[in-house]
């Protein structure tokens, strides 16, 4: 089964969505099941009385950052939730039929519900404030690296940082050393398919032209997506489905580039499988 990443674009939506009607809300309940899993790898706290403390708690703001939301309570506490792959949250309205498959169901006090899925990995934690600086989702989404939606992402400093940078490009946007957060493999190879590189270009030989083809490209992408509401198989707070199609990924294999006609090629690198069309990405 292929599992949807959820990246900076799906998780933004709804921590969006969630502010819009959670805001004010007070958790009168929760449920949690078959979570076991979840706690054996440290994705759910150790300690399920941990979430009692939620209790009475109203929410006072909801925000993300990079692949993670976190929901903050007026009772020093906080609901770190990271989907990363294929997690699902939904709202309902009153009296709505749920869906059964949820690990964590939050009931507030005007009956409106919230449950969140973790599918593979990914995190439901309860956290008190204090807590919330040692959890390594918060650090590594929260603390550490740029965003790429927020001002601090200028060329100039990316530029700069790309100049410094003797490693190649996968590693500089995604995972545990990369210079920003939110972006998984999925973006990586629509990011730099439109900005024409090859993964294996390091940042440091990279052109000026290079560096802005690729700026840009984060960009733009980040942007598109979030406008068509995530990408295709992602789920809103709603149900509602992305309609962001991929350029490149599995869904393109054995078709040729849309801009030169080449055939797609699939290539391990960096723990994972790139889509690249070997013409425009110059392998
Ligand atoms: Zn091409």
């Amino acid at each position: 089964m292929r599992i949807l990443s959820i990246e900076l674009p799906e998780a933004l939506i709804l921590a969006k969505q969630m502010d819009k009607v959670l805001i004010g809300k007070k958790i009168e309940s929760y449920h949690l099941q078959n979570y076991e899993r979840m706690q054996k790898v440290g994705f759910l706290n150790k300690n399920i009385l941990d979430f009692d403390q939620l209790l009475n708690g109203n929410i006072i703001d909801i925000k993300s950052r990079g692949n993670v939301i976190l929901v903050d309570l007026d009772n020093n506490m906080n609901l770190l939730i990271a989907p990363e792959y294929g997690g699902e949250l939904f709202y309902y309205e009153e009296d709505k039929a749920i869906t059964k498959k949820y690990h964590m169901k939050i009931v507030f006090n005007d009956n409106t519900i919230l449950t969140v899925r973790i599918k593979s990995m990914g995190c439901i934690l309860a956290l008190t404030s204090e807590g919330l600086s040692n959890s390594y989702m918060y650090k590594r989404d929260f603390l550490k690296g740029i965003s790429p939606i927020e001002d601090d992402f200028n060329f100039e400093r990316f530029s700069k940082d790309l100049n410094l940078c003797n490693r190649n490009l996968k590693s500089i946007l995604v995972g545990k050393e990369a210079l920003l957060v939110g972006l998984s493999n999925s973006a990586f190879q629509d990011i730099i398919y439109r900005a024409k590189l090859s993964p294996k270009r390091k940042g440091s030989e990279l052109t000026e032209f290079e560096m802005d083809a690729l700026y840009n490209a984060i960009k733009a992408l980040i942007k598109e997506r979030i406008e068509l509401g995530g990408k295709h198989q992602f789920l809103d707070l709603y149900g509602k489905k992305g309609k962001y199609n991929p350029s490149m990924g599995p869904n393109v294999k054995g078709k040729s580039c849309s801009e030169c006609g080449s055939e797609i090629e699939k290539m391990s690198f960096g723990g994972g499988q790139i889509y690249l069309c070997p013409n425009c990405q110059g392998l």
